[in-house]
């Protein structure tokens, strides 16, 4: 099921930084922030009154280069302008952000003009407005030709949850599930010039890869469907893999953001590394973001006909990304050479492996007993002169391996402890691959545990 995004677009130093953080960090991250994983984020899942989104910081964007370095144009009004337009055509609500204290410049003007002539929801939000009196802004901006602005500060948080109220308003349904194909679906995703297409390319020229003779049963004509090994499976194009040889644009480094919405639809992400260069802050972002949404993980080396023989061998990548990648330890790497074709039989059957763990189902006596031992083997730490006491623990219905534990207090476990509870259950389930994820609910019913959805 796919998650709407909310697009975060704006002038430099209105605040959209600040705002999106703020709306991440009143969600529990996922991945721990001490995990590796680079602070400054530019998507993450977000909710609010119960309703998945992705939110997107598309300022951060422009600062991915296309091979990862700081673009220096990246606040010029050329590189706003592409943001917004990115922004049009990818996310489902657009935030324009105001700053109350300069007023409406030329610039907030033309990304208005922008927004007006695209049909998505925009809504408006007046930032840094800390004291009563900014009343009148929120008159001034009327000219935009949007609703009233909502007056916020990102930096206090003031404002901000009636905001929310208004986006979550704003976004549509959420999309029905993939019902339409029984098949695996595998998103290829990474830094431009990796080697997506020349790996999507070389998937399709395996010989047991045979492209499925009645195309076009799901929703998307750009996805690939196949048969590998009787297996069917479909290859998400994400960032316009093949388009691109007929138009290699100019958003082209915005890449990542537009393959979003095509992960969104994917039980699992091959992301791509570039060997010659190894791992950059945005291959962790995709990573972090991929688990986040709930979505298998592989991490596909590519290229490594160019890097000398000892640096082939997925053992040494392991050790090579295990800083970079600590967040994500239970991913497998499989090497390759799209060019050689070194490597590329044992992608699929890997991505495949992936999915088939993530549905695996976890008996409810068996859950337990890797619970109870894990905390008789290694009380949890007293915090307070208090412990964490489990109840009891089901697995929710979900898209991603989801465990709910009633606990006598959600905010007694710490981090370290649910890595620990996190690692007994991969002991003995395997989920590799996959993010799991511990729901905390203080209680002890039974009956409210199989009721809970996530
Ligand atoms: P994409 O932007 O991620 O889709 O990357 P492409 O598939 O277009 O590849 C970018 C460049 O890397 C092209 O010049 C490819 O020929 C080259 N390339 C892709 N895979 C390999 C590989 O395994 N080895 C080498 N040496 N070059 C590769």
């Amino acid at each position: 099921m796919s998650r709407p995004i909310v697009a975060i677009v704006g002038r430099p130093n209105v605040g959209k930084s600040t705002l999106f953080n703020r709306i991440l960090g009143w969600r529990k991250a996922i991945v721990d922030p001490q995990s590796g994983l680079t602070r400054d984020r530019l998507y993450g899942v977000a909710d609010w009154s119960g309703r998945e989104f992705t939110i997107v910081d598309t300022a951060g964007l422009s600062l991915w280069g296309p091979s990862g370095e700081v673009a220096e144009e990246s606040e010029s009004r050329e590189a706003i302008e592409a943001q917004t337009k990115v922004a049009i055509e990818e996310a489902d609500v657009i935030v324009l952000l105001l700053d109350v204290r300069e007023g409406l410049t030329a610039i907030d003007r033309d990304i208005a003009h922008l927004l007006r002539r695209s049909d998505r929801s925009v809504l408006v939000a007046a930032n840094k407005a800390d004291s009563p009196d900014n009343r009148h802004f929120a008159h001034e901006v009327l000219e935009l030709g949007f609703d009233e602005p909502s007056l916020v500060s990102a930096q206090h948080g003031l404002g901000v949850g009636d905001f929310l109220d208004r986006v979550i308003a704003q976004l549509p349904e959420s999309g029905e599930p993939e019902a339409d194909s029984k098949a695996d679906r595998l998103a290829i995703m990474g830094r431009p010039n990796v080697g997506k297409s020349s790996l999507l390319n070389a998937l399709l020229g395996d010989e047991r890869a045979l492209v499925s003779p009645t195309p076009g049963t799901t929703r998307d004509p750009v996805d690939t469907e196949v048969v590998f090994d009787g297996v069917p499976v479909v290859l998400i194009d994400t960032a316009g893999i093949r388009r691109k040889s007929t138009a290699r644009d100019r958003l082209e480094h915005y890449s990542l953001l537009r393959g979003i919405h095509a992960m969104e639809r994917a039980d699992a992400v091959l992301l791509v590394i570039d060997a010659s260069a190894g791992a950059l802050a945005q291959d962790q972002h995709v990573a972090g973001y991929a688990l986040e949404a709930g979505k298998g993980l592989v991490i596909v080396v590519n290229k490594i006909d160019l890097v000398e023989p000892a640096k082939r061998k997925a053992a040494h990548w392991r050790t090579e990304l295990a800083r970079s990648f600590k967040f994500a330890p239970f991913a497998p790497i499989v090497t390759v050479s799209a060019k050689t074709k070194e490597g590329i039989p044992a992608v699929i059957p890997a991505a495949l492996e992936v999915v088939g763990q993530r549905r695996i189902k976890m008996p409810p006596n068996e859950l337990n007993k890797v619970l109870r031992q894990a905390f008789t083997d290694h009380p949890p730490p007293s915090f307070k002169g208090r412990r964490l006491k489990l109840g009891y623990a089901t697995q929710a219905a979900s898209e991603a391996p989801t465990v709910v534990m009633f606990v006598n207090d959600v905010g007694l476990l710490h981090f370290s402890y649910r890595r620990y509870l996190e690692k007994a259950i991969r002991e003995r389930f395997g989920l590799e691959g996959n993010p799991l994820k511990l729901v905390l609910r203080e209680g002890t019913d039974k009956r409210a545990a199989s009721r809970s959805k996530s």
